[in-house]
Order: structure tokens, then C-alpha cells, then sequence
């Protein structure tokens, strides 16, 4: 730390990002990216505006506005797009959240809400899951804060139901809930057709995962338009140019292909219950996941340990040390010859231990 830094930002624990490592090739199953490419169309779509880039984008981006409002039903001031769904997470901490308005969200879920929280100095309440790795919408009624919930929640892919959320949407009329869908088209009910019904829900997606966009960085909120219009102003006191040209067309792209996005959600979903059956002979633990990762653990072998021996041979996976959770590891679905190479790669390793 230099003698600079404003004593304000000393006591930060950023996030921490999986690993991206460049010393050799590994079967990357750690940080949920797809395993498709991204849509031909969007590649298209984003040559096309390269040529374009001595121009600022456009800060509206209305183009993709409107294609986002046809796609998912929603009207153009319903929606904004954000670099990534992060941005957009970050803007409605802003946004929502204050003394009055504390956050609150469960104690194992997305490891950047509470850095949200911390960077904006708000304070916040870690709602402790049940024993089973669920949600109890119990804690949740009447609870009068400002409510982050990913659906399904990372990283144990469980989801609630579209019900179930509206029933916490229901019971707290004066606050914010953000639903945060990073991986809802893998298997759960989005909330979004509940966005026209309530004026305090938030709902938050990105095409990092299903649209294979994670180096592109696109998100977005989608709910009422006083809601949008409030994220906006944050937008614009920020940084009005958060699209860049050839995200912003890709974007374009990629909602236009929407037949390869559902044909690649669909093989995800099913290489994932072929993984999930496959490490359940072998004697893992996984609630079942309706995201594109698997939490996994095994009676016989650590958590870290099975992810040190996995990343010796090549294999990267999730370990995420907190106490808590530390004998399980975030497993990415990637290809079926990827998932097929992990599982004997696990096999072997189980075998080794006996
Ligand atoms: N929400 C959840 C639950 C996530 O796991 C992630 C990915 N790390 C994000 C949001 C953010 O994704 P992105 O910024 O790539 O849209």
C-alpha cells in the first residue's frame, strides 16, 4: 500500500477472482465460463462495429434496448445495461442500500456482495442458509433491508422457485430485492416476467455464462422503469460509456441467435446430470444444481485436497476456503469430453487414497 491510499478504502478484502493461469493448458472448470464459443452472429455483429471504435458508443444503447425489450418481453425503460452483471450489482448497492436500507443476503452465496457493501461503506446482514445448503424464504419476510438473492445461489446451484421469491418480493413493499439470475437459464424460473407486477424488484443477468460472452463483460437490470431510472442516474454520474462498441453488437448478436443459446443451455443441463450421476457413483455429495457447476464433496478426500491433486493433473476447479463450505469445491460444467477426462481423472485419485 502507498502513503496515498485514502485510509477510507485501507480495510478492503476485494474479491478474489478464479485463477486464470497462464503457465500451461488446463481443463478450466473453475470459474463458470461456457464451453461454447460465442455465437457466430455476435462475432459478426461485433467486426462490423470494430470499425466504428474512433466513435464513443453509444450511451443509450439502443439498439440493444430495443432487441433485449423484444427478446424477453420487457418495455425499453425496463432495462440498462451494465460491463457485466457486476456493474450492475454494484449500482443497486448504491442505489438501494443505505442506514435505513441495510443489505441482506445469505451468508454462502456470490463472494462479492459483501465487498459491494464494504467499498460503499453500507451496512449488511449475512442470512445464515440452512444446514442443507438452502434458503429459508422464512428469513426473509417482513425482513425490511434491501435483499440480494442469487437464483439459482452460487456456490451451491440450488434455486428457489419463481413463487417463493415473489413471496419475499410481496412481503417487503418498502424495500429493493434484487434477484440475481447469472445462472437462471440453466435450469430455474426467471423472475423477470414479475418485474411489470412490482415496483421493488430488480432483476440481474449477464451473458457471461449461457451467451458465452464472460470476456466481453455485458449485464444488465431489468424492473420498473423508476427502479431503471434511479440506476441510471448512478450510470450516468459514473460512467456513461460502460459498453463498449463491440460488446454492445455482439450483444446484439447473441440475443438474435437465440436458438444457440437455448441449444447450448440444454446440452449444458444435460452434461450436467450426466456429471452429477457419474460423481455420485463415485461417492460425492451434491445438492442438486440447476446452474452450469456442480458443489461437490466427498466423505474420503478434503476439499482442498482434491482440488491440489486435480490442478497437478491439469484439472482447474473451484476451492473457496471458507470454513463453512471448505470441504466442497465448485465444479464448472464444461464439454462432455472435458467432464469424462475429470471424472476419471477423479476416479484414479480416489483409488490412489485407498
Ligand atoms: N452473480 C453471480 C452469482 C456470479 O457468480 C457472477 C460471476 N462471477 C456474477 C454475478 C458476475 O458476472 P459478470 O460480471 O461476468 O456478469
Amino acid at each position: 500500500m502507498s502513503r496515498f491510499f485514502s485510509d477510507k478504502y485501507a480495510y478492503l478484502d476485494p474479491y478474489t477472482p478464479g485463477e486464470q493461469p497462464r503457465d500451461r493448458r488446463y481443463i478450466k472448470l473453475n470459474t463458470n465460463e461456457s464451453p461454447f464459443p460465442v455465437s457466430e452472429l455476435a462475432l459478426q455483429e461485433a467486426a462490423a462495429a470494430a470499425e466504428r471504435l474512433h466513435l464513443y458508443s453509444d450511451p443509450e444503447c439502443t439498439e440493444l434496448v430495443k432487441t433485449a425489450a423484444e427478446v424477453f418481453g420487457i418495455d425499453r425503460d425496463e432495462v440498462l445495461f451494465t460491463n457485466g452483471s457486476d456493474e450492475m450489482l454494484n449500482f443497486a448497492f448504491m442505489a438501494f442500500c443505505d442506514d435505513e436500507h441495510p443489505a441482506a443476503f445469505p451468508n454462502i452465496t456470490y463472494g462479492f456482495y459483501p465487498v459491494f457493501a464494504e467499498i460503499n461503506n453500507l451496512p449488511y446482514a449475512e442470512i445464515p442458509l440452512r444446514e442443507d445448503l438452502t434458503i429459508d424464504i422464512s428469513d426473509y419476510i417482513d425482513i425490511g433491508k434491501t435483499v440480494f438473492i442469487a437464483n439459482p445461489n452460487a456456490p451451491t446451484g440450488i434455486a428457489l422457485s419463481r413463487s417463493e421469491i415473489e413471496h419475499i418480493v410481496q412481503r417487503n413493499p418498502d424495500n429493493v430485492i434484487v434477484i440475481d439470475e447469472a445462472y437462471v437459464d440453466f435450469g430455474a424460473e426467471s423472475c423477470l416476467p414479475l418485474i411489470h407486477k412490482y415496483e421493488n424488484l430488480l432483476v440481474v443477468q449477464t451473458f457471461s455464462k449461457s451467451r458465452s460472452m464472460a470476456g466481453a463483460r455485458l449485464g444488465f437490470g431489468a424492473g420498473n422503469p423508476a427502479l431503471i431510472s434511479d440506476l441510471k442516474k448512478i450510470k450516468y454520474s459514473t460512467n456513461p460509456y460502460n459498453i463498449n462498441s463491440m460488446t454492445m453488437a455482439a450483444g446484439i448478436g447473441a440475443l438474435k441467435d437465440n436458438e444457440y443459446f437455448r441449444r447450448n443451455c440444454a446440452i449444458i443441463a444435460e452434461t450436467r446430470r450426466y456429471t452429477a450421476d457419474e460423481l455420485r457413483a463415485l461417492g460425492f455429495l451434491i445438492p442438486d444444481s440447476s446452474a452450469n457447476f456442480l458443489f461437490a464433496r466427498h466423505p474420503d478426500i478434503g476439499g482442498e485436497e482434491l482440488y491440489l491433486e486435480l490442478k497437478e493433473r491439469g484439472i482447474l476447479i473451484r476451492h473457496l476456503s471458507r470454513p463453512e463450505i471448505s470441504e466442497y469445491n465448485r465444479i464448472t460444467i464444461g464439454s462432455r469430453k472435458d467432464m469424462e477426462t475429470l471424472i476419471c481423472t477423479i476416479r484414479s485419485i480416489l483409488e490412489e487414497k485407498k
